[in-house]
């Protein structure tokens, strides 16, 4: 029996363990699971230019960065439900900065490449997107997908590179697929991904949609590189309404 299979079984048999700090029977402990309930505005380190406002769920740091991994590079897709819930508070965040109620909120999710699809044998964007779509429809957020990203070209690997040669790398990447057209007007998009870094994708996939939006392209993640050791990081929260959509989301802490 080959180290996979054994591993796959493991997993089957044993009690699971917390992804971010491994203690047992819980998918995400409470205590990770609140690290991704901290609504924050995303700040780049190089702020780039045209880099749409973003909320994140809680700081790419500490438990919360395995929990993201195990989920997105080691199948475990049960993290779905906690982790979607997380990206769900971080939309109604990024929605409650709006200065007006939204109509039609349509989260786009940010298109992994080909080569990635394969190797992970799943497109694990649109699973956080399709839980966090359920979470806000749950709370009376009118939210559906909207798959208007395509990849287009071919991205080198942007591993080492700098955020401006990550910029240059992933310029021309996106491209906008036919159902833009098909948009309710006034449609609010909100272009979602699991983490963001230096917000080069988030930048490139808001200047894609805005020729297809009316109001303001937007963006959500689950968890934002702090700039800053997270201890020290000023907290900008945007203003929750009372009893607005985020207030009645059931939170990360709610799944297990
Ligand atoms: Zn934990």
């Amino acid at each position: 029996m080959d180290g996979g299979l054994l591993a796959a079984l493991a997993d089957l048999l044993l009690p699971r363990e917390c992804a971010g700090c491994g203690v047992p029977d819980a998918v995400l402990c409470r205590r990770c699971a609140a690290l991704l309930t901290v609504p924050h505005l995303a700040q780049p380190r190089r702020f780039p230019a045209g880099f749409p406002p973003t909320v994140a769920a809680g700081a790419y740091a500490g438990p919360v960065r395995p929990a993201v991994n195990a989920f997105k590079e080691r199948g475990r897709a049960e993290l779905a439900r906690p982790l979607g819930a997380a990206l769900a508070l971080a939309v109604a965040g990024v929605l409650s900065g709006l200065s007006t109620r939204p109509g039609p909120v349509r989260l786009v999710p940010v298109p992994s490449g080909a080569a990635a699809l394969r190797a992970r044998g799943r497109d694990h964007v649109r699973e956080l997107t399709a839980r966090a779509v359920a979470e806000l429809r749950a709370a009376g957020v009118p939210a559906a997908e909207a798959r208007l990203l395509r990849r287009s070209g071919r991205a080198a690997d942007s591993a080492g590179l700098s955020a401006a040669q990550r910029r240059a790398n992933l310029a021309g990447t996106f491209a906008l697929r036919d159902g833009a057209r098909e948009l309710p007007d006034e449609a609010v998009l909100v272009v979602v991904d699991d983490v963001v870094t230096s917000g080069a994708t988030l930048t490139e996939a808001a200047a894609v949609l805005a020729p297809a939006a009316g109001p303001p392209v937007l963006a959500a993640v689950v968890a934002a590189t702090p700039r800053r050791p997270p201890a020290q990081a000023p907290r900008s929260v945007p203003p929750r309404r009372r009893g607005g959509s985020a207030d009645r989301l059931s939170g990360p802490g709610n799944a297990d």
